[in-house]
């Protein structure tokens, strides 16, 4: 893949972000029969997911034949628990748009991580992702694909950094409590969903997002991976697009 210039939309802050985000993700699901939605979690894309459930009403059944999947999980939680993406990926949208369990699809925490890696990348490439959201860490992740991690990386397994850890924290009673493990879509995975959204919002985002957008492309920074895919959308608030140089921000 050669990769086109990324089309940057800049918000004034997370809710107008948020807007911005739902309005693409609703265009691209009302244009495709049986929309396969790659779904992220994190605070990042809860206030485009409110902005959906809001505009449901509107959506005369759009998102009735949609399939939900998931970016990545936790290793060894149970898909019932509250902390799990799966059940937080239920409990933020895809309840509230009546999609129903079933049709939201993840990795199987709780089987063996391999077999689990395998069995959840070939449920991602048999019919393919038409619209991947993704979040950016301040390390410049995606997914759980940490600094160091391929391009070509399919469905795998990872040992969490500490940062990463620490900025999921929140999340859980107690640090300690953060699994240590996850499996998550690799870059590879990633790069061939239809259409890639990435959003970033907040001050601490600033560095990563200029780091991906104009740093150089390869596995020091995963997220610098969008540049090679062929139809990228970036959504930012002013305090995460703070570091972009002038030209890029006045070039959009
Ligand atoms: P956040 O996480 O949306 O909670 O900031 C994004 C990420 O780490 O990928």
């Amino acid at each position: 893949m050669t990769g086109q210039p990324l089309r940057l939309l800049l918000a004034d802050d997370p809710r107008a972000a948020g807007r911005l985000v739902a309005d693409e993700i609703c265009a691209v699901v009302r244009g495709t029969i049986g929309c396969r939605l790659g779904l992220a979690t994190g605070s990042t894309p809860r206030p485009a997911y409110r902005e959906l459930l809001r505009a449901r009403a509107e959506d005369h059944g759009a998102f009735d034949d949609v399939t939900a999947l998931l970016l990545d999980e936790y290793v060894g939680l149970d898909p019932d628990d509250p902390r799990s993406y799966r059940a937080t990926i239920r409990s933020e949208l895809t309840d509230g748009l009546a999609i129903p369990p079933e049709r939201v699809l993840g990795p199987d925490a709780t089987a063996d991580p391999r077999s689990a890696c395998a069995a959840y990348e070939a449920t991602v490439s048999a019919g393919g992702v038409d619209l991947q959201l993704l979040g950016i860490g301040r390390n410049g992740h995606i997914g759980f694909n940490e600094p160091g991690t391929p391009f070509d990386s399919l469905t795998h397994v990872v040992d969490l950094s500490p940062t990463t850890r620490a900025d999921n924290a929140r999340f859980f009673d107690r640090p300690e409590d953060v699994p240590t493990r996850a499996i998550t879509q690799g870059i590879g995975t990633i790069l061939r969903a239809r259409r890639l959204l990435l959003a970033a919002t907040g001050a601490a985002k600033a560095t990563a997002v200029a780091a991906a957008i104009e740093g150089p492309v390869g596995p020091d920074c995963p997220a610098s991976a969008i540049r090679r895919h062929p139809d990228v959308t970036v959504v930012l608030d002013r305090a995460a697009a703070a570091a972009l140089s002038p030209s890029v921000r006045s070039a959009r």
